[in-house]
């Protein structure tokens, strides 16, 4: 679907990802327009970032009319594809995409995409600083707020390195990743996901068109990615923490090993790494694996990894006073990855947590929460819900804001103690997002 020009073709979406696929449009020469349901003063940015793009615009809603009359439609992650007219439009026969499926089509580099449930950003920022420190000229987009239909617009690259949403992956068509990794599984977006099993397929997707020359990077020590494992066409590249892999990379003993193609190397001791948590070991693994398609030096590995700033909002440590150590996990927005959190640290915790949940159980925290946690701080729409389930087992406290909880945590702290940002819920009830959140932690541990 190469032959763009000319055709009408549709936009849905005018955040980021929909700007870019309506650049990437228009200098391909279709014939662009773009809709949204926000009113156009809330659309300043995008309107700001697409001057000098020629499109027709309708704000205020989704113009079914202007669906109907276009050859072509591409959706942006945001926007749910079973709308109303996005449905009639389908009926019609008109093609829908994802944005991401429209950038492939323009994709001349061999492309590594990175998806699964939590570690999505830190994997992908990893494998990226990986090949450049191998040398490589690598691209670097998708779900990391970069989209591919920005990047892909610089490329071609030796390599391009892409983080997917399970959102992305709906809609696509031929794309294929000649290195597809699949880190974990575990509920998250049921709000949007009707079933688990919904949730499963959108990431299986990403395996779709892979055939025997390309390779799946899979987590060994996840059962439910295991289990879905043999739906996949292309050559298994596993990582474990706990046990060897045929072909992948594995944790033996302290030792970071690599095994491809017959070929076995320990690359690195596990000390090496500088991130918290037994997950990020996990993370560097899938990194490591996901690479070795690409038979980079085996040096590089270790300097990327002991050279790797972590990102920002992940269990970043940001302050250690009186013996007091401050981490900010505001991305830990689902019970996985608050459970991750626990698990990464041996001091006892002040947890502080809760805000907009994802309609699972806290309960299942209960045997966690009662051997690591110290007093549990609960903000937000969840703090009712979190002091049913967890309140019994954990001194547990209210507070109205999060300087009021950062406050409380430090009031209760000890030398010796970890106070950490771990919600386990999304920030919307009371933030912009998960940086907004973090970085109101940060400001108020900073003014302590
Ligand atoms: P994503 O992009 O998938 O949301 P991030 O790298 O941004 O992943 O991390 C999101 C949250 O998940 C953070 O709280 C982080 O500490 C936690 N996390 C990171 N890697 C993993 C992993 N492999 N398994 C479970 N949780 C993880």
């Amino acid at each position: 679907m190469l032959a763009l020009s000319g055709k009408k073709v549709t936009v849905v979406g005018m955040g980021l990802s929909g700007v870019a696929a309506a650049t990437l449009l228009h200098e391909r020469g279709a014939l662009v327009s773009l809709t949204d349901d926000k009113p156009a003063e809330e659309l300043v940015e995008s309107l700001k970032a697409l001057e000098g793009v020629d499109a027709t615009h309708r704000f205020g809603g989704i113009d079914g009319g202007l669906l109907l009359e276009s050859d072509l439609i591409v959706i942006s992650p945001g926007v749910p594809s079973d709308l109303q007219p996005l449905e009639r439009a389908r009926s019609a026969g008109i093609e829908i995409v994802s944005e991401v499926e429209l950038a492939y089509w323009f994709c001349e580099s061999p492309i590594i995409a990175i998806t699964g449930t939590n570690g999505k950003t830190t994997t992908t920022m990893l494998t990226h600083h990986i090949a450049a420190w191998a040398g490589l000229d690598a691209g670097l987009g998708g779900n990391v707020e970069i989209p591919f239909a920005k990047v892909v617009r610089r490329g071609p690259f030796d390599v391009m390195i892409l983080e997917v949403s399970s959102f992305q992956l709906e809609n696509i068509r031929d794309f294929k990743p000649l290195v597809g990794v699949l880190l974990n599984l575990s509920p998250d977006h049921l709000d949007r996901y009707r079933r688990m099993e919904d949730y499963v397929a959108a990431k299986l997707d990403l395996f779709r068109n892979q055939s025997a020359g390309d390779f799946a990077v899979i987590n060994q020590d996840d059962e439910a990615v295991t289990r879905i494992a043999a739906r996949m066409h292309s050559t298994p590249l596993t990582f474990s923490a706990r046990s060897e892999v045929r072909q992948g990379a594995f944790l033996r003993g302290t030792k970071l090993v690599s095994r491809f193609e017959d070929n076995e190397t320990e690359l690195m001791d596990v000390s090496a790494i500088p991130l918290f948590g037994r997950h990020n070991v996990e993370n560097v693994l899938a990194a490591i694996a996901a690479t070795l398609p690409l038979r980079l030096n085996d040096d590089c590995y270790k300097r990327a990894v002991t050279s790797f700033p972590g990102v920002e909002h992940r269990l970043e440590k940001v302050r250690e006073s009186n013996g007091v150590l401050f981490v900010n996990d505001s991305k830990a927005t689902n019970i996985g990855a608050l459970e991750k959190a626990l698990e990464s640290f041996s001091r006892p915790i002040i947890l502080i947590a809760g805000g907009r949940g994802k309609k699972s159980s806290y309960r299942v925290l209960r045997a966690l929460v009662k051997e690591k946690l110290k007093a549990m701080i609960v903000i937000g729409e969840d703090a009712p819900l979190l002091e049913e389930a967890l309140g019994d087992v954990v001194p547990t406290h209210r507070a109205d804001t999060l300087p009021e909880a950062v406050a409380s945590a430090a009031a209760l702290a000890q030398p010796g103690d970890c106070v950490l940002l771990a919600p386990a819920c999304a920030s919307y009830d009371m933030f912009d997002n998960y940086k907004h959140r973090g970085r109101v932690f940060k400001e108020a541990v900073a003014s302590l």
